[in-house]
């Protein structure tokens, strides 16, 4: 116990540490990232991984972690014993986290009753948000919070299989894409973050095309990102990834030049 006196105030005085953090990242990577966290700061023995504390941390049995993860929207019920937990006042050496799975999928509603904990959380209470993706977070919730993206993976994603047969029109043998889709075994998350990393890679394309003022180019381009853009808008129902990953490499592919003048000339 007295160590952990000493080491909880250490972090809360941190200058750069806000008491809420959004976290993106996929899923998994999140989940260890966070008890890692969590242990470093509860643990009275910097996180040794092996005492009873460590231990409920990694069995999400800790009395001062509560973990929120939404089947699908956040609703008013969902965050409900939050402000119950909050209402009450901690030790001054005490800390107690908030951890926040899918925070994209916070609707307006909810993240507007949480902007006041967020920002001026009563002393103690920290929030760690989760989200797979940056964008789709309500910029209230963003501008409140420090950001970190786990770089880990962008990374990840632009050596994958299947985003460098579509970072690219250039014509490709569409049954070898199919078998690389095959032994891909994608599912419906990764493909979330491909299509992420595959729109980040089009746009930057698409910016140094406008540098150089290639037109041609730039309709290809523009053409590429809508298609990325709609996929985007509408995401694989389980079960459904290879369809879409067929079509998205099909619509992809049909943008190259050669295959446009040979749709023409039909
Ligand atoms: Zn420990």
């Amino acid at each position: 116990m007295e160590e952990q006196h000493r080491l909880s105030p250490t972090a809360q005085t941190q200058p750069n540490e806000v008491p809420a953090q959004l976290w993106v990242g996929n899923d998994e990577q999140l989940d260890e990232k966070v008890r890692e966290y969590l242990r470093s700061q509860l643990c009275p023995n910097k996180g040794c991984g092996s005492c009873a504390c460590c231990r409920q941390i990694v069995d999400d049995r800790h009395h001062a972690v509560r973990w929120f993860c939404p089947e699908k929207y956040y609703t008013n019920d969902t965050i409900a014993d939050l402000f119950e937990t909050i209402a009450f006042t901690l030790e001054p050496s005490e800390q107690f986290f908030f951890i926040l799975k899918r925070a994209d999928f916070l609707t307006a509603s909810c993240a507007n009753m949480l902007l006041k904990p967020i920002e001026e959380p009563p002393p103690g209470y920290r929030f760690i948000l989760l989200a797979q993706r940056l964008e789709p977070v309500l910029p209230t919730i963003r501008s409140r919070c420090s950001i970190t993206i786990h770089t880990h993976t962008a990374q990840a994603a632009s050596s994958h299989p299947l985003f460098e047969a579509c970072a690219t029109t250039r014509p490709a043998d569409p049954s070898a894409f199919l078998k690389t889709l095959d032994s891909s075994k994608i599912n419906e998350r990764e493909t979330i973050e491909l299509l992420d990393a595959l729109l980040r890679h089009w746009n930057n394309h698409y910016h140094t095309a406008c540098a150089s003022n290639k037109q041609t180019h730039l309709r290809i381009l523009t053409r590429v990102i809508t298609i990325i853009e709609e996929a985007i808008a509408q995401p694989p129902m389980p079960g459904s990834c290879k369809i879409f990953w067929k079509n998205l490499f099909l619509q992809i592919k049909a943008c190259h030049p050669a295959t446009e003048t040979a749709h023409h000339k039909r």
